[in-house]
C-alpha cells in the first residue's frame, strides 16, 4: 500500500472503515503543521502497526491518499524491454472479476480470453491456480478428519486470505491451533 498524506482532507473515512468495520483501529486523525491528516496510531510505520493489510482504507479513500501499489508499469517494462520469461498464474476469483469489469454478466468465466490476451502481450505461460484450490480443498478435508478421529483442535478455521490469517494471529492468538496447516495455494 501507498500512502500519500500531502492528499488526504481528513475525512476520516479510513479511519471508521478499519476501526468501525474491520474492528482494528490502525488509524487516527492528527494535527501537526502539515495540517489535519491520517496517521498510523503513534506513527509507527504501516508494517509495525496492528495493520492486516487488507486493503479495506485504501477502497474508501476518496482521494488516492490511500491506494495499493500499482506494478503495471513494471510489468510492462518487463514485456517490452527484457528476455525474460514471463510467466503469469491467477488465482480462479481473477477470471470472473474481469469478466465483470467488462461488463459481462456475473460468473462468467473468461479463461480462454485472458489466456488469449496475456500471450498477446508477450506473456510465455500463463498458469491457472484451480487445480492448486482443489488440492488446498482436499488436504483441508484429509486435515479436518484426522483431527476429528485423533483429538485435534476443533473447530478448524481455514482461509485463502493473508489479511485474515494476520488477524487472528495478531487480534485472536488463542485461536492459532483452530487453524488449518494448510495455506492458500
Ligand atoms: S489495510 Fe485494513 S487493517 Fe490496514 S489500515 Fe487499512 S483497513 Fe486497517
Ligand atoms: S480516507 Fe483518505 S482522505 Fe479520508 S482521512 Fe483517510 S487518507 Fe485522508
Amino acid at each position: 500500500m501507498v500512502r500519500d498524506m500531502d492528499k488526504c482532507i481528513a475525512c476520516e473515512r479510513c479511519i471508521r472503515m478499519c476501526q468501525d468495520v474491520q474492528g482494528i483501529g490502525v488509524y487516527e486523525l492528527v494535527e501537526d503543521e502539515k495540517g489535519r491528516y491520517s496517521n498510523t496510531k503513534g506513527r509507527v510505520p504501516q508494517d509495525r502497526s496492528t495493520c492486516v493489510f487488507c486493503g479495506q482504507c485504501a477502497k474508501v479513500c476518496p482521494v488516492g491518499a490511500i491506494t495499493e501499489r500499482d506494478q503495471v508499469h513494471d510489468l510492462i517494462q518487463v514485456l517490452m524491454g527484457s528476455d525474460k520469461h514471463v510467466v503469469v498464474q491467477m488465482a480462479p476469483a481473477v477470471h470472473h472479476l474481469i469478466a465483470e469489469e467488462f461488463g459481462l454478466p456475473p460468473g462468467t468465466d473468461v479463461t480462454g480470453k485472458l489466456n488469449a490476451a496475456l500471450r498477446r502481450l508477450g506473456v510465455q505461460k500463463v498458469f491457472s491456480t484451480d487445480f492448486a484450490a482443489d488440492l488446498t480443498i482436499v488436504e483441508e478435508a484429509w486435515e479436518f478428519l484426522h483431527r476429528l478421529q485423533h483429538g485435534g483442535t476443533l473447530p478448524m478455521f481455514t482461509s485463502c486470505c493473508p489479511a485474515w490469517v494476520r488477524f487472528v494471529e495478531m487480534r485472536y492468538p488463542q485461536f492459532i491451533p483452530n487453524l488449518s496447516s494448510c495455506k492458500a495455494p
